[in-house]
């Protein structure tokens, strides 16, 4: 993660310089920004748990509702040893720009539990995610702030915290969490969401710059749900994946990775290695082991960040070579480094827009799980292509007519939304008038 204690301690303030930065292409009232610039609420919970050995140990766990006017909180519950409250916050300060960017009915939101998820046994999870909820259940609810998977979380943890919540309101509350298992309520294509969003978004942006897909190469930084479920994407499409990662460290070949064997030999060994197979016969391929930091400055086209925030900083911004970046994590790149890109002509494609996929089939799920009505899996990735479609393009136009940076236009258009939203519940010029 953020490696660096004193890098985590600035992520709000840092992720917060985007929205000044927003402000002054928005027609929006001094109150609105005001609002925006303060979590709504931030709940701080320690979470006891009975290990399989007997004793007891105490677990720190946040939820942070930033803002929501446009609709209940919504947000992912993420469990890693780095997690803090700042970065809690900062990760729902992007959730509230993320909805209001793709026009979904609701606000920003995100939790997180302080722990290492690989040491725990199956039985310490559940325990663990149950806990969580028992903790956060006033907070949290179908219309007031709404669950989803993020690092280390997944759907087997997300149908355990709808089970508990429910046992809690003595009824069924499927629409309190989303990205669940299919058989509790869950949405088709929920699990590929974030790629697919992603990809719909990298084609149609790539399509401005009239790139021959076969030349083109990409590296992943990121080999989990999101980053290897696009790069199996961008593979079938004909892009050449030349690099991945994990928090192991990278593999890189030049030719061109085979991401369905990657793949497939990452689940088998948990190692990563170009093992190519052709029916029973499998062969590691030549392929450099490379680390993370070497694959963020690999001479691509295209660098694809999938993993954590405050990867790409002051220290390593000059390094970068590639000329488009899509942010799938979130807050990979600090205002810093973004400053730093920007000079070089580096093309920043933002999170908020780039991995909006994931929270649209949540909304989608949501909906479903309200109505009882239940989509096909082309209906589901049908819809999520058309939104990703028409806000990526709103965005740059945006930026093409303004001048800005991509990122900048991805909040001046969420922005243009909450500000229209805060002042309807009254601003100052309405009381003084
Ligand atoms: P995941 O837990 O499935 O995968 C995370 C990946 O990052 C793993 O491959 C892990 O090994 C790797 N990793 C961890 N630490 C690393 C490090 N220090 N250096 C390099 N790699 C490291 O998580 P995910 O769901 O794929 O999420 C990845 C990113 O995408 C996160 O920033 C998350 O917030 C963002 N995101 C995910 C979704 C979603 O629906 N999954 C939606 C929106 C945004």
């Amino acid at each position: 993660m953020h490696s660096p204690q004193e890098s985590k301690t600035s992520l709000l303030s840092d992720a917060s310089k985007r929205l000044q930065q927003a402000m002054a292409y928005v027609d929006i009232s001094e109150d609105a920004i005001a609002r925006l610039q303060h979590p709504k609420t931030s709940l701080t919970v320690s979470i006891p748990v009975r290990m399989d050995d007997g004793s007891l140990k105490v677990f720190s766990g946040y939820r942070v509702r930033y803002e929501d006017t446009r609709g209940a909180g919504k947000g992912g519950v993420r469990y890693h040893p780095g997690v803090t409250l700042d970065e809690v916050q900062s990760l729902a300060f992007w959730m509230t720009f993320k909805c209001a960017l793709l026009d979904l009915p609701f606000g920003g939101a995100k939790g997180g539990i302080t722990v290492n998820p690989k040491e725990l046994s199956k039985a310490e999870l559940e325990r663990l995610s149950r806990g969580y909820i028992d903790a956060i259940a006033d907070a949290i609810g179908v219309d007031i702030d709404i669950l989803a998977p993020d690092v280390y979380t997944n759907a087997v943890i997300m149908g355990w915290m709808m089970d508990q919540y429910s046992t809690i309101q003595r009824k069924l509350c499927r629409g309190v969490v989303t990205g669940k298992p299919l058989a509790l309520g869950g949405s088709k294509g929920r699990d590929t969401a974030t790629a697919m969003g992603a990809f719909t978004v990298i084609q149609a942006m790539l399509s401005k710059f009239k790139l021959i897909t076969e030349e083109t190469t990409v590296a992943i930084q990121g080999f989990g749900n999101a980053g290897s479920i696009l790069a199996g994407l961008l593979a079938e499409a004909g892009y050449k994946v030349v690099a991945v990662s994990d928090s192991k460290g990278g593999i890189y070949a030049p030719q061109g990775l085979d991401i369905a064997s990657v793949k497939e030999h990452k689940n088998q060994s948990r190692e990563m290695k170009a093992v190519y197979c052709q029916d029973t016969v499998c062969s590691i391929i030549e392929h450099q082991v490379i680390s993370n930091q070497e694959l963020l400055a690999l001479d691509v086209d295209i660098l694809i960040p999938a993993a954590l925030e405050n990867q790409v900083n002051q220290d390593n911004a000059a390094d970068i070579k590639a000329k488009y970046i899509f942010e799938v994590a979130n807050g990979p790149i600090n205002s810093d480094a973004d400053q730093i890109l920007s000079q070089r002509g580096i093309y920043v494609f933002p999170d908020i827009l780039v991995n909006a996929g994931g929270v649209t089939v949540s909304y989608f799920e949501w909906v479903q799980n309200r109505s009882g009505w239940y989509w096909t899996l082309d209906e589901v990735n049908q819809r999520l292509r058309d939104k990703m479609q028409i806000e990526a393009e709103q965005v740059w136009q945006l930026s093409q007519e303004l001048n800005i940076s991509i990122r900048t236009a991805a909040y001046v258009h969420a922005l243009k939304r909450l500000g229209i939203a805060l002042d309807a519940k009254g601003n100052r010029n309405y009381f003084r008038s």
